[in-house]
């Protein structure tokens, strides 16, 4: 298998070539050049498969460059119950994602019960095992530089502690993360991991990872490397959940699903939609965003409109405040027919900060073959969700889980089950599960009192010239 740049004009990579890098040199975003078709038969047999079985089938259809007995220890290796170990009580975490069905027809798959209870984990466990992998067998070493405001910094963080040729300098905004997520990142021990708060915003700490990768000569000495949403691994590795929950929500391979998919970089709806490409019988695919509703304007109007910075709302489920979606070009190729052509006029538009308009074009009649729908939620909407979620089914979920549920509940159709993925536990958005239900949010019992652990962090200016310093020090 090979990968394509969606704007055409970058020659095709393997898998490993393009593991460590993130966009392609002609500025766009890697896809493979098929996508693989999945069998009736192959269909029947994954249906029995434990999940560590399913994404070595997934997988090695995208991977063909690693050895299947080495890209099947990695996969074992990654998905086991003690690192998913966070299942809800009566949940088995040897199933690695649950489901959890509020009523006949509608239920969570449990995508957050890895180290720090976000789905981030699911790729990103995977990530560190095979940047661990390559590193070794090329006897390189990679220097991950990253800015966080919260979920993606945590879920690198402890995907890459302990391993070897790789080191992680962090960078979040001083106290503006929640409590629990400092603690989570914070705590860390492990010698090749640097949490760096930063005295700003988090724009301010995204500018200086900017500044860092673009000092060419800095990145390729100190081999400055990133693990951002663009990833085609990441990606890659969310297509399985998205065959488990089918195989859970349903009793054979006749009936169809839907998913409802809380979205902010369109990575994991990306995914999904790769899932239907491959032939996953997928009915409907629900995107639902928060007061940051650039993907549910595209949705209903064809209109794609980047905000600005100052535009961008702050939010009660802040993983999904984005200006702009950055996995949105991939779909977007597929959509026009993948024609890179089309891709680098309209991006065109964009980077220049500006708009793109599809309706009455080809490619937006085309839409409803890709089968989305859309929807958004306000805090207001999150609150009320997450209070009727937890009255009626006794189930507490996260406030981006609530967006998925709310936009969810506006697309159900008769017989075909609804499933909502779950993209956090409730525990990490503390502050809105007290508004929401006066209460303190459940948290799993080995992460209790996490909070109270000793931290590790270096506090710093926004300034370009001591995080490099920083990073030359601990190198
Ligand atoms: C990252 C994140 C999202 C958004 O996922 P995308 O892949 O960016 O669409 C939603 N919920 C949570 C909890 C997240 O951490």
């Amino acid at each position: 298998m090979r990968y394509i740049s969606t704007r055409g004009q970058a020659p095709a990579e393997s898998f490993c070539d393009i593991l460590l890098g993130g966009l392609a040199p002609d500025g766009g975003l890697y896809l493979p050049e098929t996508y693989p078709r999945i069998t009736t038969e192959e269909l029947a047999r994954w249906r029995g498969l434990s999940y560590a079985g399913l994404a070595f089938e997934v997988l090695s259809r995208f991977i063909t460059d690693i050895p299947a007995a080495d890209l099947k220890a990695l996969v074992d290796k990654t998905y086991t119950a003690a690192t998913y170990c966070h299942a809800r009580p009566g949940r088995a975490a040897a199933d690695i994602t649950p489901l959890t069905t509020l009523e006949p027809g509608l239920h969570l798959l449990e995508l957050s019960n890895g180290p720090t209870l976000a789905f981030k984990d699911m790729a990103m466990q995977l990530l560190g095992n095979l940047f661990e992998y390559v590193l070794d067998k090329r006897g390189e070493t990679i220097n991950i530089l990253g800015a966080t405001s919260g979920d993606t910094g945590s879920a690198a963080e402890y995907a890459m502690r302990g391993k070897h040729g790789v080191r992680v300098f962090m960078l979040s905004p001083e106290g503006k993360m929640s409590a629990f997520q400092r603690a989570q990142m914070y705590s860390l021990q492990d010698d090749n991991i640097f949490n760096i708060a930063v005295r700003g915003m988090f724009d301010d700490a995204q500018d200086i990872v900017k500044a860092v990768s673009n000092d060419a000569a800095f990145k390729a000495q100190y081999k400055i490397g990133a693990v951002n949403s663009i990833n085609w691994a990441r990606v890659a590795a969310q297509i399985v959940y998205y065959f488990k929950g089918y195989f859970e929500a349903t009793k054979s391979n006749d009936e169809q699903v839907a998913f409802s998919v809380p979205s902010g970089n369109f990575g994991n709806i990306c995914a999904g939609h790769i899932a239907r490409q491959m032939g996953l019988p997928i009915a409907c695919l629900v995107l639902a965003t928060n007061e940051n509703d650039v993907l549910d304007e595209f949705f209903r109007s064809g209109v794609y409109r980047p905000r600005k910075t100052a535009e961008t709302h702050v939010t009660s489920s802040p993983s999904m405040d984005i200006s702009k979606a950055s996995n949105f070009e991939r779909f977007v190729f597929d959509l026009v027919g993948r024609d890179p052509a089309v891709v680098r006029e309209l991006w065109q538009q964009v980077d220049g900060g500006g708009a793109f308009d599809l309706t009455g074009t080809s490619h937006w009649a085309r839409l409803p073959d890709f089968h989305f729908a859309s929807g958004r939620s306000t805090h207001t909407d999150r609150l009320a969700t997450i209070r009727v979620v937890w009255e009626k089914y006794g189930v507490m979920i996260d406030t981006h889980t609530a967006d998925g549920v709310k936009v969810a509940l506006e697309h159900r159709e008769a017989g075909v089950p609804m499933v909502v993925l779950e993209t956090a536990q409730a525990v990490k958005f503390a502050e809105t599960i007290r508004e929401a239900l006066g209460r303190e949010p459940l948290c799993p019992a080995d992460l209790e009192g996490l909070e109270k652990l000793p931290q590790r962090v270096q506090v710093m200016d926004a300034d370009v010239a001591a995080v490099k310093d920083f990073v030359v020090h601990h190198c």
